[in-house]
């Protein structure tokens, strides 16, 4: 499909008030439930976000059986610690090294992997976003303060509606003998896009 068909950016500014007026159409006649809608927005607002892919890369940092795991299946990995459904069935862990900075995308539109990340933030959506991460990815991250020496490779993704990837950033230098939730609280969400890095 061509892209310019396929073009999901920008949406109208009167966007929430047409899902308003539809959500109130539709509860009128009877077709929806409004608890179970604020049910949804209530689990991808709490319950789903960043803070469960940070679970997933610290204990990846401190488990060395978990991190072959989760770069060998990624899905049936996380769904160890309870993050798995609607679109995280096929996820890819891709692992940062001193050698390669992953970095990921959606160059058709915004596919990304909900259980652990929670919504994509605008920028990813961004048509600026899409098409130059795969153009010039070093300028990219050099906007988002992220400088990679040229010497170490820039590797990008491109996720598909089947296929969303989550970057293993690198465990920061001085963390020696800090707990996995400490950890955690190092892994920003653009550390696992790529466009940051884990920093103690
Ligand atoms: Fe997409």
């Amino acid at each position: 499909m061509p892209h310019d068909s396929h073009d999901h950016t920008d949406p109208p500014s009167d966007l929430a008030l047409r899902v308003k007026a539809l959500e109130t159409a539709l509860t009128r006649k009877g077709y929806v439930d409004p608890d179970a809608i604020d049910a949804v927005v209530d689990t991808f607002e709490t319950k789903v976000g960043p803070r469960n892919g940070a679970a997933v890369i610290a204990k990846a940092w401190t488990d060395p059986a978990f991190k072959r795991r989760l770069l060998d299946d990624a899905s049936a990995a996380c769904a160890e610690l309870g993050f798995s459904g609607q679109q995280g069935e096929q996820l890819k862990v891709v692992e940062n090294t001193d050698a390669v900075h992953n970095m990921v995308v959606c160059t058709l539109c915004s596919c990304y992997p909900w259980p652990v990340l929670g919504l994509p933030p605008s920028w990813y959506k961004s048509h600026a976003y899409r098409s130059r991460a795969v153009i010039e990815p070093r300028a990219v991250l050099q906007e988002f303060g992220v400088d990679i020496p040229n010497n170490k490779e820039v590797r990008v993704w491109d996720s598909t509606a089947e296929l969303r990837y989550l970057v293993l950033p690198e465990l920061p230098a001085g963390t020696d003998g800090f707990t996995e939730d400490a950890l955690a609280e190092l892994v920003s969400r653009d550390s696992m896009i790529g466009t940051g890095v884990a920093q103690a």
